[in-house]
């Protein structure tokens, strides 16, 4: 019995990667039929190897978390790619990010691309944006992809961690990995979304090791609605909320039309950026208005 993490699954084969031993391609068992589990990428997993060298999954261990789309398992956190320009920074397309990785307990890392693009007050504009961020508890980091240097900024994020990269088409998800690879060489441009599936065809997912981490090759989160959020939990996905509603005079304070609200002081004071603030209530909205499921 060996132990390992699957990094890839292809036509019904799992690829087991075994430290220090490599590689195993292997089946499942009908024992994951009967227990309506099916194996994910980034599962740990216990596997038998034959003689000729394949191997069987015999065990799966509990997982941290899981993702739909991709269909991954245990990751650490999600890398959010957002453009400083190119297209445009979008203060609300990275709140709704955050507040979807927040809701799956997986730990975001925000990147701001193409700085390489921007005029000196652009510039300063993202320099405020960082702080914002920061000050909320968030790790942010400002670079060019088409420098190599900026690019290691990440390497101590990735080091040693599952990672999903997250973000609009056109940020430049792929042009940052390879930048981190080199040889990568995934593919950069336009082309995905005219063609309705994006450029991201494959029907598999793959991790690409790291810097003694992976990431995994396909983006995660493309859908971005807030389905499986209900509105109670959706301040627990605002740290900057989290950090003050116990000084809220309600408890489950939704921080609405509450009265004695201590993140509604809190935003007034300026100590909660307005944005922020504002981004929440249409996120509330939204997820109010919502017809109920069935
Ligand atoms: P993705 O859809 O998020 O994977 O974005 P891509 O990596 O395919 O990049 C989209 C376009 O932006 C390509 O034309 C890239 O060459 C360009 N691009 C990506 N990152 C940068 C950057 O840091 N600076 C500049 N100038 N262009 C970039
Ligand atoms: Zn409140």
């Amino acid at each position: 019995m060996e132990k390992g993490k699957i990094v890839k699954a292809l036509s019904g084969f799992y690829y087991v990667e075994v430290p220090n031993k490599g590689i195993y391609q292997c089946r499942g068992r009908g024992l994951f039929r009967k227990q309506k589990i099916t194996p994910l990428v980034g599962d740990r997993v216990e596997i038998d190897i034959t003689d000729n060298g394949d191997g069987y999954v015999t065990k799966i261990y509990e997982r941290n978390n899981e993702l739909v789309r991709p269909p991954v398992s245990n990751i650490d956190q999600a890398i959010i790619v957002t453009s400083a320009a190119k297209p445009d920074f979008n203060a609300l397309l990275l709140d709704r990010f955050l507040v979807l990785i927040e809701a799956k307990r997986i730990e975001p890392v925000i990147v701001l691309t193409k700085m390489d693009l921007v005029s000196s007050e652009a510039e300063r504009q993202m320099e405020a944006v960082q702080k914002i961020y920061e000050n909320i508890g968030y790790s942010v980091v400002r670079l060019s992809s088409k420098d190599k240097n900026q690019v290691q900024q990440l390497v101590p994020y990735i080091e040693g961690k599952t990672s999903v990269i997250a973000g609009q088409s056109g940020v430049g998800k792929s042009s940052l990995l390879n930048a981190l690879k080199p040889g990568l060489d995934l593919e950069i441009g336009d082309i995905s979304e005219t063609l309705g599936r994006g450029k991201h065809t494959t029907r598999h997912v793959e991790f690409i090791s790291m810097n003694d981490g992976y990431v995994a090759d396909t983006p995660g989160f493309s859908s971005l609605d807030f389905r499986e959020i209900v509105a109670e939990e959706l301040p627990e996905c605002f740290p900057e909320m989290v950090d003050r509603q116990d000084g809220c005079k309600f408890r489950g304070c939704k921080h609405f039309k509450e009265p004695k609200c201590a993140v509604k002081d809190a935003v007034q004071t300026g100590d909660i950026p307005e944005f922020r603030y504002n981004h929440y209530l249409q996120f509330l909205e939204e997820i109010q208005s919502r017809k109920p499921r069935y």
